[in-house]
């Protein structure tokens, strides 16, 4: 085999498509079925610069802000550049953007100095999805599901990797794609306490990697998305999308004031939360949990009647199902485990130290600095998805 891809969420799945693109073989080996994973559970979008008074540059110095300036320069600025490129790209292979009137709907999210967000529906990861595993079966690539890598071991013509579970077996590869995603999900189990991710985001493959000498890059800076769910319990691990708050929900301690700008990066709002109830000025929920409020019910005060069902249809009717109308009453939120920032250093090709092994997505480190921007991680996996599977095939070759 040429390539072999490990992890088929979206940095896996381009990958695959760019290198049977560019005459590789290719295998994709995913741990359950083809797309599961923590794309397919974004919501909120993805950002480019697509709009009118938006600029390449402007998005650059807003991720490189946003990440602290402990990003790559170099991998900001491709991340940043490709941006437009990979929404046409997405496009073309089926993703279908949200448009008001014909025109793209965009929508400014935290930290963001512009209106930057660009959405597929509500549920932007899953539209990716399904047009993403729609192009790995058209591009005829190999594909073992409910298999997980347990084993890479250098070889002199690449690597051979020992796979696990209904695909087990020894395959081996000219160059090898890592895209198994950050695994917090595995961290947070150890920790004991909430995440957003999917059951199979575990660390297995960055620890293998690092087992084997790859260098990484902020590999401990892990991101919390604001506004998990505390109550009802239903909901317990649910992230309101941060479009919550571009549309304008705010939040508000036990006393009803508000304590931070809600569409500074997510970094900010999420320590101000947590001082507020360290403060004392957190509500308890039935559970005795702790939170703030997220007065979603600002948004329809602020746009009309029907906005929320109509724009939130997805967060409305999950609460709705818990017994909850978040057009009329505020939901109680605090932070939640989301995002690994850091991971395998990487290089503008996607090449991790390892020889003849690319990196792409959450797994990898440096684009992002010590905080990632919302809506930038879907880019990252596209953008650097697709590079790396070029350069793997490359490689392979
Ligand atoms: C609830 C939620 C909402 C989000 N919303 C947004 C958003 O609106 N915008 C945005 O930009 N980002 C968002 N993110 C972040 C973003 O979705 C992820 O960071 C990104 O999709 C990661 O993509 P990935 O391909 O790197 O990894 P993943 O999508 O996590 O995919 C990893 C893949 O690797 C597989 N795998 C894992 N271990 C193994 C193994 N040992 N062997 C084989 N396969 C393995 C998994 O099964 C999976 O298929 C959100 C994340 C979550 C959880």
């Amino acid at each position: 085999m040429d390539v072999v891809v490990v992890g088929s969420g979206g940095a896996g799945m381009s990958a695959a498509i760019a290198a049977r693109e560019a005459g590789a073989s290719v295998l994709v080996v995913t741990k359950s079925a083809l797309g599961a994973s923590n794309t397919g559970r974004a919501q909120g979008g993805i950002q480019a610069a697509m709009g009118d008074d938006d600029s390449v540059d402007s998005h650059c110095r807003d991720t490189f802000a946003a990440g602290h300036e402990d990003a790559r320069p170099e991998l900001v600025r491709k991340l940043t550049s490709e941006g437009p490129d990979a929404i046409a790209w997405l496009s073309s292979i089926g993703v279908s953007f949200t448009r008001d009137e014909g025109r793209l709907r965009i929508l400014r999210c935290g930290g963001a100095s512009r209106p930057r967000l660009l959405q597929a529906g509500e549920r932007t990861g899953a539209e990716m999805v399904k047009a993403l595993r729609a192009g790995v079966r058209a591009a005829e690539a190999q594909v073992r599901e409910s298999t997980a890598l347990r084993e890479m071991t250098p070889t002199a013509s690449g690597w051979r990797l020992d796979l696990e579970g209904a695909g087990a077996g020894t395959v081996e590869a000219g160059a090898v794609v890592l895209a198994a995603g950050g695994g917090l999900r595995g961290e947070a189990d150890r920790l004991g306490i909430g995440s957003t991710n999917h059951p199979d985001a575990t660390p297995e493959v960055l620890e293998l990697a690092m087992a084997l000498g790859a260098v990484t890059e902020h590999l401990d800076s892990w991101q919390r998305h604001p506004t998990g769910s505390v109550w009802p319990e239903a909901l317990a691990g649910y992230a309101l999308p941060e479009t919550t708050r571009s549309y304008g929900a705010t939040l508000h301690d036990a006393n009803g004031e508000r304590f931070v700008d809600e569409l500074a990066p997510r970094d900010v709002v999420a320590d101000a939360i947590v001082r507020v109830v360290e403060d004392g000025r957190g509500v308890a929920a039935p559970n005795g949990l702790r939170g703030v409020w997220l007065d979603t019910a600002a948004i329809d005060r602020e746009h009309g009647a029907g906005f929320t069902a109509a724009r939130l249809a997805y967060v409305h009717n999950r609460y709705a199902k818990a017994g909850v109308d978040i057009t009329r009453e505020r939901v109680l939120v605090y932070p939640v485990l989301h995002y690994r920032n850091g991971g395998l250093l990487i290089d503008t090709h996607g090449a991790t130290t390892l020889p003849g092994v690319f990196a792409a997505g959450e797994i990898s480190g440096g684009v992002h600095g010590t905080n990632r921007l919302m809506g930038n991680s879907l880019l990252d996996t596209v953008v650097f998805g697709r590079t790396a599977g070029r350069a793997a095939a490359a490689a392979a070759r």
